[in-house]
């Protein structure tokens, strides 16, 4: 089985960058830093299409109304309220895929980063799909319960009714850095590894295809690139709110920033809610 950054036996994936929302805010929230210009958070996921195993979807983002959906929770609506999210002009996964003549049923797997409602609300827009969660992702929705949507509660448990969820483990199998992995496909295309600290269960997924240049998705271990190229966590006051364990999340930083170094000619590093789309142009984007 080839490794890290062997891509000569892979087959050729296409993927593509989609934006369901974005959140306002002040570069010292996203970073370490004293600035306070105004920077506008995306709300990235990414729609992957394996020759073989079809369509899969990382971080589904918000679904389909979720402007007037979050008001039936007063906890979810005060947050997003407070962080300044807005789904203004922007389109849903469901709605993008209508718009592109995919259908809905066509998105066979459903991957999330983190178990935060901003990367997995629009699983109610899919519930063909079958959703993959790792054991802490699943403890961790569970523990939270309080702030996801009631809807989105009922399509987790639909799912598992209709044995549409699915929960794995990491394996002790090392990839690059990584001491433990999960082959999505058993090809090592999609390489799903453990990036705890932002939430309980973080994944990072790494994608490597033939043909295209290899990518981390880093979930919200970063809000931006420019945090894992200095080395640098969110700011204080959002490492209180947003990160679950500082201590750990601050060890992951430091872990991207050194994979950084090693291979930022060969590895794209992606982080969900990255600001700076325009330096994005390596990938295929749809907005
Ligand atoms: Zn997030």
């Amino acid at each position: 089985m080839p490794g890290l950054l062997e891509k000569e036996n892979l087959p050729n994936l296409e993927f593509f960058f989609f934006n369901t929302g974005y959140f306002q805010t002040r570069k010292f929230n996203i970073t370490w830093s004293s600035s306070f210009k105004k920077i506008r958070l995306n709300n990235i996921g990414v729609l992957v299409f394996h020759p073989i195993k079809g369509l899969l979807v990382i971080d589904p983002g918000l679904g389909i109304n979720f402007d007037k959906r979050r008001k039936k929770n007063k906890t979810l609506n005060f947050i997003t309220n407070l962080s300044g999210l807005s789904v203004k002009n922007k389109q849903s996964l469901l709605e993008i895929l209508k718009n592109n003549d995919i259908k809905a049923n066509k998105i066979e797997n459903i991957l999330i980063t983190h178990t935060h409602y901003d990367h997995f609300d629009a699983i109610i827009d899919f519930p063909g799909s079958t959703l993959w969660l790792n054991n802490k992702q699943e403890g961790f929705i569970e523990k939270e319960k309080k702030i996801h949507l009631p809807d989105v509660l009922t399509s987790l448990k639909l799912s598992k009714q209709k044995d549409k969820l699915k929960i794995f483990k990491f394996t002790k199998k090392t990839f690059g850095p990584f001491k433990k992995s999960f082959d999505f496909f058993g090809d090592q295309t999609v390489m799903l590894v453990p990036l705890s600290g932002h939430s309980p269960g973080q994944m990072g997924v790494i994608i490597s295809s033939k043909n295209n240049k290899t990518i981390f998705l880093v979930g919200d271990t970063v809000w931006s690139q420019e945090s894992i190229k200095k080395n640098l966590s969110k700011g204080m006051f959002t490492q209180l709110i947003a990160d679950y364990n500082m201590k750990v999340a601050r060890k992951k930083v430091h872990l991207l920033h050194l994979i950084y170094k090693k291979w930022k000619k060969k590895i794209l590093m992606i982080a969900a809610h990255e600001p700076e789309l325009k330096n994005l142009n390596e990938v295929k984007l749809w907005r």
